[in-house]
């Protein structure tokens, strides 16, 4: 078994990115600026926004945050979205996700700029990948394929199982494990909850991704000996020996399940990192305007 490390090559990409800024500031270019909106008091929003932000900082990206309580309406979000799609230093920004219920999720999604959209959330963004085109894509399955490439893990021929079918995670992680490139060529299933023999279309997996939100769900009686497993959850369940209260968890069940892997990623220090890592670097294609020429 080999653990595939987040940790290790997010700080990679990171590491490769600040040395693009470096060149683009020597160079007297235009310095990529990332802005996140946050509406509410979401704690775990609040952790990854302000990683993100972190991110930039460590990069050499410029960063805004624009931070609105629980009850901003609608139409107010609908104008941030407005200024920031019209703002010409802002290469790209996102919304974090969940917003509050009042709040139409598709109507924020839609009224993003898609060439500003570097979650890849916009139907635009999600229609062209799945074309094959030039696009944004969606920064957790992207960091998962870059977590692939840099493994040199085999895909091509082979069955990948990704359990869940959200739009952001699973979705687009099925669309692009079937695609004719490299990582891809896989054959694909693509699991939810009315899925009936679940353990047994698990078990068949060479590839088997798992982004269901369902802590430690993937046991090892699931996978088959040699299968490479990716762990995209990542659930907060109460740990009163932690002093932030809580702890992590991935919806594999890692101490059985790793033995039996070829390679697999953990939680925390696997998918997560990769994540912002990915939403970076797609600020960097913004404003180098190379999605969108
Ligand atoms: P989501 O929108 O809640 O979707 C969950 C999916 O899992 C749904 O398609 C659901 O099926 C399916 N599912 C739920 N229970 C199931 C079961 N018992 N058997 C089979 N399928 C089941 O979740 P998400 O936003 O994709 O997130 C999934 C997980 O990834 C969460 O833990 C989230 O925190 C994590 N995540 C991590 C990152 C990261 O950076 N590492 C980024 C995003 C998300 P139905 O469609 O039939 O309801």
């Amino acid at each position: 078994m080999e653990l595939i490390d987040g940790k290790l090559i997010s700080a990679q990409v990171k590491a490769e990115l600040q040395a693009e800024v470096e060149k683009i500031a020597a160079s007297g270019g235009k310095i990529p600026h990332l802005a996140a909106v946050l509406v509410g008091d979401n704690g775990a929003s609040e952790t990854y926004v302000a990683s993100k932000i972190k991110s930039c900082e460590q990069i050499g990206f410029k960063s805004t945050l624009v931070r609105r309580d629980a009850s901003t309406s609608e139409a107010e979000v609908l104008e941030i979205i407005n200024q920031l799609n019209n703002d010409p230093d802002v290469d790209g920004f996102i919304v974090q996700l969940p917003l509050p219920d009042h709040i139409n999720v598709d109507h924020v999604i839609e009224a993003i700029d898609p060439k500003k959209d570097v979650d890849g959330f916009h139907p635009i963004n999600i229609g062209r990948m799945a074309k094959g085109l030039p696009a944004y894509i969606s920064a957790t399955p992207f960091g998962v394929l870059e977590l692939i490439k840099r493994y040199n893990i085999e895909t091509a021929g082979k069955h990948c199982v990704v359990v869940g079918r959200s739009q952001i995670v699973g979705l687009p992680m099925s669309i692009l494990m079937q695609r004719n490139t490299y990582p891809g060529n896989c054959t694909v299933t693509l699991a939810h909850s009315k899925t009936q023999n679940l353990k047994e279309v698990c078990k068949s997996a060479d590839i088997l991704v798992a982004a269901l939100g369902k802590p430690e769900f993937i046991t090892a009686d699931m996978v088959k000996d040699g299968a490479v497993v990716i762990d995209v959850g990542l659930t907060r369940v109460v740990d009163t020996t932690k002093k932030s209260g809580f702890a992590l968890k991935g919806d594999v069940k890692f101490d059985e399940v790793s033995a039996k892997t070829s390679y697999i990623t953990p939680v925390p220090g696997g998918v997560g990192l990769m994540t912002v890592a990915a939403l970076m670097y797609n600020t960097l294609l913004a404003s180098k305007k190379e999605i969108y020429k």
